[in-house]
């Protein structure tokens, strides 16, 4: 009896390479085709499964919370040593503890630049910094300093 499963295996083996170079063609001449199919599989998988990507997330939580620490942690870096000229310290005091220091606003009108034009806060702001490409007027200070600066800054609005 021919058996054409039987068949079409010998024939693979026969010359895998040439079958592998018409399913590489073929892919190429049908990226619709290729879609369907992935959109069907990805059909089949979510009405087997509707709470796959649910159930992903329950199981990954800790992993994507860890991820996410440590872009935003990355980011901060890398605008601090940016805004630090790479020195990574407090400009006023040289305090180094990279947990103290913060993005100081030199001109002093954070709050009031904020509430203008809506620009993001915290982690935001830093992608919003780095998507800007660095812009000026801005500096590196530690806690310390920043509150320093900060209780300055109200003294005088007071006497004004
Ligand atoms: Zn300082």
């Amino acid at each position: 009896m021919f058996d054409e499963n039987k068949y079409r295996k010998k024939r693979y083996w026969e010359n895998p390479e040439k079958k592998r170079k018409y399913q590489e063609e073929w892919r190429k001449n049908n990226p619709e085709k290729i879609k369907a199919i992935a959109k069907r599989a990805y059909r089949k998988k979510i009405s087997l499964n509707k709470n796959w990507n649910k159930e992903w997330y329950a199981k990954h939580a800790e992993l994507s919370r860890k991820r996410c620490r440590e872009a935003n942690r990355e980011r901060r870096r890398k605008i601090l040593l940016h805004y630090s000229n790479n020195t990574l310290t407090c400009k006023l005091c040289n305090f180094s503890d990279v947990r103290a220091l913060c993005l100081d606003h030199i001109n002093n009108n954070g709050a009031e630049e904020r509430r203008r034009s809506k620009k993001p806060t915290g982690n935001s702001f830093y992608s919003y910094l780095i998507k800007q490409g660095f812009p000026e007027g801005y500096q590196v200070l530690c806690a310390n300093c920043n509150m320093i600066k900060e209780d300055e800054r109200v003294k005088a609005k007071l006497n004004e």
